[in-house]
């Protein structure tokens, strides 16, 4: 079959190659000149690199890293020593750390919050592992029951002290979402709690040695083409064009800087696209339909990814850190972490910007400037007295709408990647998967999608006969 797919994000050129294994034609239509959506990344004048996001893989990314091993390049992810670092907001310029031993899940876990003592107190450590045993035993149906409420509400619900919330928390609902716990679904953390305590590498990190777009995106477009499917950058996708009977008739594809529109036909099609950006294209005929109504409730969050060289060496540690900022997440000095991104004297702290929802209108100077204020706190050594480390140059990459706002609720409205259409498929982070919105759940989605499409072939092509037939009966 040929599979016309729009986007050309880990979701849409997932599903394209898992297409293009299972036999079928994908023709990939991008919008940007870049591959990659939100792991897109750009050089500057310089030759750096900038990038949407700072991207972290985990042990438990099973789709991600089977996608690495068939495409031969598992020796681009840089693994980590298995910790989670934390800044100490009371102690500026302090860490606290939770390392994992080398022991099976979930012992690794509990001895890594048992071990650290700076940041919870035995109470708290007690009251924390006894609110997630149901989540532990019950699994992913009382995950899933759980969206009815937030993170916030969760803790509440289980007596468990509001400072667990702001010692650790915090930080880690700003990493997965981009938000505070006040507003983060409950199901979010509990998902990846339970991934992280129940497999012995869950929690592990890696990070890519070089700029996504070259370093996954490129080998993933060369096996596509390798089996005869293709990927058309600056081919935005414009209107779904509808048959009669509601399904597609073609994509119209095309027209930007004054190039030519084009009708194409394939035999079942997809969109690849980030929710926000879909819903704009979902056909008139098609509004009133439950799946695609539900959207309205799937809204992308506001985030902000700040690049920042600097004269010197500001730290040593090669790994991510939580901030535990209030304007900042996660952060990584990449000229450790990553080897294309690898310098000697200088460092290249890369740092997400969240919640952003305040600051996403807000000029880049003074996004820069309260970016710096938090980094005097971090790194007062290096910000504070004489002799002051200099800001060289930076970058402030912003995305208004980025990964769907997993707020209460959320679950029940993300589509599956069949839909009512007979010939028309979704896949992206948004739709369901058990990985939420992150790279794992793109590259699940893909795959995903690339199986309904191959399972529906048969009535796809049965549904394009029958319209075939009586159009020319007509
Ligand atoms: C700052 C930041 C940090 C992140 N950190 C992490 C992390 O550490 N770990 C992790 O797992 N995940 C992380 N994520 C989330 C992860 O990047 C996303 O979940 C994932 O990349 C989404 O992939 P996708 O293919 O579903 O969507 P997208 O990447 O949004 O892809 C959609 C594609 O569709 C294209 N498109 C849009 N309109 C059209 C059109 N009309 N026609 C054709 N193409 C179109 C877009 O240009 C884009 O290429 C982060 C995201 C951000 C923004």
């Amino acid at each position: 079959m040929r599979v016309a797919i729009a986007g050309a994000g880990l979701a849409g050129l997932s599903c394209a190659k898992y297409l293009a294994q299972a036999g079928h034609i994908p023709l990939v239509y991008e919008a940007r000149d870049v591959l990659g959506g939100k792991v897109a990344a750009w050089k500057d004048e310089d030759g750096d690199w900038y990038e949407t996001g700072l991207h972290i893989f985990f042990g438990a990314y099973p789709n991600m890293l089977q996608l690495f091993h068939e495409l031969g390049i598992e020796d681009r992810l840089q693994w980590k020593s298995h910790s989670m670092i934390f800044n100490q907001p009371e102690e500026p310029g302090t860490y606290s750390r939770f390392d994992f031993p080398d022991l099976p899940a979930p012992l690794n876990g509990v001895a890594a919050i048992l071990s650290n003592n700076d940041m919870l107190t035995w109470p708290e450590k007690v009251s924390f592992g006894l609110g997630l045993v149901p989540a532990m035993l019950r699994g992913q149906p009382y995950v899933e029951d759980c969206d009815q409420q937030s993170w916030t509400e969760w803790l509440r619900a289980h007596n468990i002290p509001e400072r667990v919330n702001d010692e650790v928390f915090i930080a880690m609902s700003k990493a997965l979402n981009f938000i505070g716990p006040n507003e983060i679904s409950s199901t979010v953390l509990l998902t990846a709690l339970n991934r992280f305590l129940q497999e012995k590498n869950g929690s592990k990190m890696a990070f890519l040695d070089g700029a996504p777009p070259e370093r996954l995106c490129e080998p993933i477009v060369e096996y596509i083409r390798s089996c005869g499917g293709e990927v058309y950058l600056e081919s935005p996708l414009r209107e779904i064009n509808l048959k009669p009977d509601g399904s597609v008739d073609s994509f119209t594809i095309g027209g930007k800087k004054g190039g030519e529109l084009k009708n194409i036909k394939a035999d079942a099609y997809v969109s690849a696209l980030p929710v926000d950006l879909f819903k704009l294209l979902v056909p008139n005929e098609w509004k009133e339909m439950e799946i695609f109504k539900k959207l309205k409730g799937l809204i992308g969050v506001p985030v902000i990814n700040i690049h920042l060289w600097f004269d010197r060496k500001l730290t040593d540690i090669d790994h991510l850190l939580f901030s535990r900022s209030p304007l900042l997440s996660v952060y990584a000095d990449m000229s450790i972490t990553c080897k294309e991104y690898e310098d000697p004297d200088k460092s290249m702290l890369e740092l997400v910007f969240a919640p952003a929802k305040d600051w996403i209108s807000r000029s880049d100077d003074d996004i820069i400037k309260a970016t710096m204020g938090e980094l005097e706190k971090l790194f007062p050594m290096h910000f504070l007295g004489e002799n002051q480390a200099k800001l060289r140059k930076y970058k402030v990459v912003k995305t208004p709408r980025s990964v769907y706002k997993a707020v209460p609720g959320c679950q029940q409205l993300r589509p599956s990647q069949r839909t009512p259409i007979s010939n028309f498929f979704l896949t992206g982070d948004y739709t369901m998967q058990r990985y939420l919105a992150s790279m794992e759940g793109a590259v699940l989605s893909g795959k995903l999608c690339s199986v309904a499409i191959d399972k529906s072939k048969d009535s796809i092509f049965q549904n394009n006969s029958e319209v075939e037939t009586s159009g020319a009966e007509l």
